[in-house]
């Protein structure tokens, strides 16, 4: 059994040459070849998203030997941002891959809207789901192309529209080429903050009712940070967003947030409640926060 590490990261990091072909998101899931693929059950049904509420039930997870979920119950409500916090290796990656299905839990239940997502068809799952981190795969193709790959089908006038929702409109005109200039291998022509930014504007695009979000750790400069932040607060807006939180500016910001530990939920509130509590998250915020706290936000 074959076991790819964090799968999605590894998907954002494919460099390869699409041709300029539109394809849809769900056919990049099929390039990864170390990943298994799951199957749909026989009879599964086209999952239907109408609150976007997602439901952990006792589960549990393994690679192989390595346990990573140890009957993690949780809820991400509907239209909310809901913010993981929690040490490296606390499974807050683990669980964005069994909400995507790159693999499915041993043991208990994941369900949105009441639908267990086992039972439901893959594409259908993943057509309803957008996923955003530091490092979103780009492929060597035109910012267009990079773009409307959320939605081949988008005309000229959405995808603009997409670019100027995420604060990306501006940097592509001012870029050689425009819309139509390439992005570059892996995103090579693009600063961190104007390829988080292009991704952003995939998202946009896609319109997916629930939107995944692996922050970025890595710094970038004070402009673009504000550039990200804007346009990230307009992509969740309306959307059930879980939020994989590295910043004190989110999950002061995160309507629920839930604090893991070795696999299971130890601690739920707001930022204010949990701070007040002095418990672990206390702990852990003073801790990660401490160096990147502004004084504005002290
Ligand atoms: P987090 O995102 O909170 O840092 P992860 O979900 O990445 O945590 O990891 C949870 C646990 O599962 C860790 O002990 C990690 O070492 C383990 N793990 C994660 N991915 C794999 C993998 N592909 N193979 C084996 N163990 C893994
Ligand atoms: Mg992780």
């Amino acid at each position: 059994l074959l076991l790819a590490y964090d799968p999605a990261k590894r998907l954002a990091r494919l460099h390869i040459n699409l041709n300029n072909s539109l394809v849809g998101v769900r056919l990049m899931y099929e390039l990864i070849d170390d990943v298994p693929v799951l199957k749909d059950v026989p009879g599964a049904i086209e999952l239907e998203v109408s609150r976007g509420e997602i439901r952990f039930d006792d589960v549990h997870f393994s690679y192989g030997e390595s346990t990573a979920l140890k009957g993690l119950t949780l809820t991400a409500k509907a239209g909310q941002t809901t913010a993981l916090v929690g040490a490296s290796g606390a499974g807050k990656s683990t669980l964005f891959s069994l909400i995507e299905r790159f693999y499915d839990p041993q043991q208990g239940r994941i369900s949105i809207d009441g639908q267990d997502i086992t039972q439901v068809t893959l594409v259908s799952l993943r057509a309803q789901i957008a996923f955003v981190t530091q490092d979103t795969f780009l492929f060597d193709g035109s910012l267009r192309d990079n773009i409307s790959v959320g939605r081949p089908e988008a005309s000229e006038a959405e995808i603009v529209q997409a670019a100027k929702d995420a604060n990306a409109h501006d940097f592509i005109l001012a870029q050689p080429g425009g819309y139509d200039g390439p992005v570059g291998e892996g995103g090579g022509n693009l600063s961190g903050g104007q390829r988080q930014r292009i991704a952003i504007a995939r998202a946009m695009l896609r319109n997916a009712p629930i939107l995944l979000l692996d922050e970025a750790t890595s710094a970038l400069d004070a402009e673009s940070e504000a550039k990200v932040q804007s346009a990230l607060l307009r992509l969740m807006k309306g959307r059930t967003t879980l939020v994989i939180a590295h910043r004190l500016a989110t999950v002061r910001d995160a309507d629920q947030l839930h604090v893991m530990d070795a696999g299971r939920r130890i601690e739920s509130g707001t930022h204010d409640s949990l701070y007040a509590e002095d418990g672990i998250y206390r702990r852990l915020c003073d801790l990660q926060f401490r160096d990147n706290r502004k004084p504005s936000e002290a």
